[in-house]
């Protein structure tokens, strides 16, 4: 990896983006555009930032793409079942050898969310209501510029228990209408890479257009980014180039 420049690649599975019409209206050019677009406006000339969707070849992340990658960001949800394994297998290679990724709301039951984690990542959920997220770890650097607490008037419920390994660290809980919380903003270190989950994000709803929203992506792009990861190699005992455990 090289130093620098942040070199982003916002992953979407632009499905929802692409069919229904309230989404549409929401993001006339899909949520990834959007998401793509407010990580240039806050990181300027510190971010290279590109898209990749699931409909392209290899879903836009060949290995020349992630070779080129050192911040993965995931949006999907409906088709999660469709993304190659081979795939799944190729980033989570990358988030093990240091690439950072921000996995954002449905993307909990994605593919490589889940082999990360070793968990289910299912959680409690329910339709119509308003989030309050707020900042339980105000020193941590995702945290940076972000209220104490701040309101998405038109967000899903989701809730506890959400079956994740503990975080490395919790940097926001949200709690909803019915009185439920979650832990919406979760930290977690897999090999040499960093990972950060945030929870909000429902396609129908206008989610990634808001600035405390973004503001959080943003400080996550940085905060998973880690430019002097070099990669490493773990030799067995037989192959050890001390060559002491062999006599
Ligand atoms: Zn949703």
């Amino acid at each position: 990896m090289q130093s620098g420049i942040m070199r982003v690649t916002v992953w979407g599975e632009n499905e929802h983006d692409r069919t229904n019409e309230k989404v549409k209206a929401i993001y006339p050019d899909g949520m990834h555009s959007t998401i793509a677009a407010s990580i240039r406006g806050h990181l300027t000339d510190r971010v290279e930032v590109r898209t990749a969707t699931l409909e392209q070849p290899e879903h836009g992340l060949t290995e020349e793409v992630l070779d080129n990658t050192d911040v993965l960001t995931w949006w999907g949800h409906m088709a999660h079942h469709k993304v190659d394994d081979a795939i799944v297998a190729r980033v989570h290679k990358r988030v093990l050898a240091g690439m950072g990724l921000v996995v954002l709301h449905s993307g909990h039951l994605s593919k490589i969310f889940i082999k990360l984690m070793g968990t289910s990542c299912s959680l409690r959920w329910r339709d119509d209501d308003s989030e309050t997220v707020f900042t339980v770890n105000p020193g941590h650097p995702i945290a940076r510029g972000v209220p104490a607490a701040f309101r998405i008037p038109e967000q899903e419920m989701y809730g506890e228990y959400f079956d994740i390994p503990q975080p490395d660290e919790l940097v926001f809980i949200s709690s909803f209408k019915g009185g439920e919380v979650f832990r919406s903003g979760c930290c977690f270190t897999r090999g040499q890479g960093r990972i950060f989950y945030f929870s909000p994000g429902h396609e129908t709803y206008p989610v990634y257009h808001q600035s405390e929203v973004q503001r959080v992506i943003a400080n996550a792009v940085e905060w998973v980014y880690q430019p002097e990861k070099q990669s490493y190699v773990t030799t067995s005992c037989i192959n050890s180039p001390l060559g002491w455990m062999n006599s």
